[in-house]
């Protein structure tokens, strides 16, 4: 089973997408699985991260725009080479234990859906595996 969502997004922001992979897990009626969650796009990319306090996700911002800044020397022709290094440093899936219904993640974990090259429209997928 595939679920598909779509989201629009600001130039660059993390998305707490939760609620989207806890209703997919729901209407699939799987109790004990895995759930796949993707992200089709080479300057977005998903993660797993803190869901309570929002300077967490501040603060990764800023560190990735410091870690990968621009730079002249790069050569990619649509100029933001810098979105791409961030969506590859990110990931584009994460893969979430689904048992007795509900999704393992810890107390403090969210998974969101991290935009590097926005505004844009963007689209996810979450794939349920029975096992
Ligand atoms: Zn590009």
């Amino acid at each position: 089973m595939v679920y598909n969502f779509n989201l629009r997004t600001e130039r660059k922001n993390f998305y707490n997408i939760t609620s989207y992979v806890r209703q997919a897990v729901i209407e699939s009626g799987v109790s004990n699985g895995i759930a796949v969650v993707y992200c089709p796009h080479t300057t977005a990319g998903i993660t797993i991260n803190e869901n309570a306090d929002p300077d967490v996700v501040t603060d990764l911002l800023y560190a990735l725009d410091k870690t990968y800044p621009d730079r002249p020397q790069f050569r990619h022709s649509e100029g933001n080479s810098a979105a791409h290094l961030k969506a590859s440093c990110i990931g584009s899936s994460v893969t979430v234990i689904i048992e007795d219904g509900v999704l393992l993640l810890g107390t403090w974990q969210g998974i969101y859906f991290t935009e590097f090259d926005g505004p844009r429209n963007r689209r996810f997928s979450v794939k349920i595996l029975k096992g």
